[in-house]
């Protein structure tokens, strides 16, 4: 292991909920299952308006190569199609079930038979399995590394360093036979040697049920990371769990790596006994407006107006609603919004969590600098975004950025530097695709020229 810990910045941890043994809510009377829960291309629906359907069916397909299959949390009446926002505003389409409340379960569900690689990422297709940290990335291609001689480490992804969140801290405390079953099937099927379990050392407990459940299995190493936010950058468990540093443009695998968030596994674990696809998840409910913070396992599609009800509703009218955690979590336009495959999180802030302070004039402390995990300069970064000095942005290298919002926590002038990085770091995209595509008509009208 790495003994180098990468700059960050100590959060409040917030962890009220650590303690909360995940409770399954009732049934909700209705729930809204977006056909889009991964990155790529939306499933199409493969139901119709007036349809019985049951757990576990699959209710959403698509000939993509990058999506993952959508399967019905309920068993109820398709009553009809909608539509939501994500958070950059592109509409999602949606299936709307009437629950009968008695979670009648498909014939398809049925341990999946898997004996080799093939199967193997044929199953984990077949869960509709994603990153389930939030990245959404679909599971059957993560995991179908065309140079697998190459990969010698897995590692797993328990940091939940986010404030608030406790949902992976229970899965790693409550599920860690699934996690070993998870870890032994990964190992098996892609013949990977090492495996890292990346935990902050403020988690004690799970540092020590994994360990037990890991015995004197030397291939599997239980790795304490300081407890320091943004622990669980993708980038940043690598480095500090195997010493490698994943290059600009580059992905884990080029360092003979595959990261995973540490329920994913766990999902495979239980998949593979079960047959069961992904159609719940536990989220931690927490924020000072709500009534009783816990950890609720909800059905997929579940308005979080329900489960914040099951929380016994809001004590204070909430300033802000947030899918995710504090840092990296995405603000919600209201409580109608369904619960997604990538939620690990709803908090409901109340009055006292919110800054209202106005953002001053940078005094030139370099505090965002210290505190950035990429070593990027987020000062000078805003300083060229709001002069549109797009060459000074490319050479600033905002695409690198992680979007982890250390720079702005740790600004004493409350900038909103995370935003303005981010912009910078779309502009700069913008701009060289702009540029090669220039550069692609140029070429082409120079070929055209030299043939004449
Ligand atoms: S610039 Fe990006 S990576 Fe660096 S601290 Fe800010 S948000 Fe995090
Ligand atoms: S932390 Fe804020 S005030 Fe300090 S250098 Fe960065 S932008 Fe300026």
């Amino acid at each position: 292991m790495s003994k180098k810990s990468l700059p960050g910045v100590h959060v409040p941890h917030f962890k009220h909920t650590e303690e909360c043994a995940p409770v399954r809510m009732p049934v909700p009377a209705k729930v809204e299952i977006s056909l889009s829960q991964h990155l790529g291309a939306p499933a199409d629906p493969t139901v119709n308006v007036g349809d019985y359907v049951k757990v576990g069916q699959k209710i959403g397909d698509s000939q993509a190569f990058m999506f993952a299959p959508i399967h019905s949390s309920v068993s109820g009446k398709v009553v009809g199609f909608g539509q939501i926002m994500n958070f950059i505003g592109m509409p999602l389409k949606t299936v709307i079930i009437e629950t009968d409340g008695k979670q009648v379960v498909h014939e398809s569900v049925q341990p999946p038979t898997v004996t080799n690689k093939a199967e193997f990422i044929a199953a984990l297709k077949e869960c509709g399995l994603v990153g389930l940290g939030g990245a959404t990335f679909p599971a059957h291609i993560k995991f179908n590394v065309k140079d697998e001689d190459n990969i010698d480490s897995l590692i797993l992804n328990g940091a939940e360093c986010e404030p608030y969140l406790t949902s992976d801290y229970r899965t790693m405390i409550d599920r860690t036979e699934d996690i070993m079953d998870g870890i032994r099937a990964i190992q098996k099927y892609l013949g990977i040697k090492n495996v890292y379990i990346a935990i902050e050392d403020n988690k004690p407990k799970a540092i020590e049920k994994l360990r037990q459940a890991a015995g004197n299995d030397a291939s599997i190493h239980v790795c304490p990371l300081e407890a320091k936010y943004p622990k669980g950058g993708e980038k940043i468990t690598i480095f500090e769990t195997t010493g490698r540093t994943v290059k600009e443009g580059k992905l884990p695998s080029h360092e003979g790596c595959i990261l995973s968030n540490i329920t994913s596994v766990a999902t495979i674990g239980s998949y593979l006994r079960t047959g069961m696809p992904l159609v719940e998840k536990c989220l931690t409910v927490d924020g000072t407006a709500v009534a009783e913070p816990k950890n609720v396992i909800a059905p997929i599609g579940t308005y979080y107006k329900d489960i914040f009800s099951f929380c016994g509703g809001y004590k204070e009218e909430p300033k802000k609603l947030i899918a995710g955690g504090l840092m990296m979590g995405v603000t919600q336009p209201s409580d109608t919004m369904p619960v997604q495959k990538g939620n690990n999180g709803i908090l409901a802030l109340g009055a006292s969590e919110i800054d209202t302070d106005p953002a001053t004039e940078c005094i030139r402390c370099g505090k965002c600098v210290r505190a950035c995990p990429m070593s990027l300069m987020p000062v000078y970064i805003d300083k060229a975004y709001q002069a549109n000095r797009i060459d000074e942005m490319r050479s600033l290298k905002p695409t690198l950025c992680l979007n982890c919002g250390c720079c702005s926590f740790s600004c004493p002038a409350k900038r909103p530097l995370t935003y303005t990085v981010q912009r910078a770091k779309f502009a700069v995209i913008a701009a060289n695709r702009a540029d090669a595509e220039k550069a692609k008509a140029e070429a082409e009208k120079k070929a055209a020229a030299e043939k004449k």
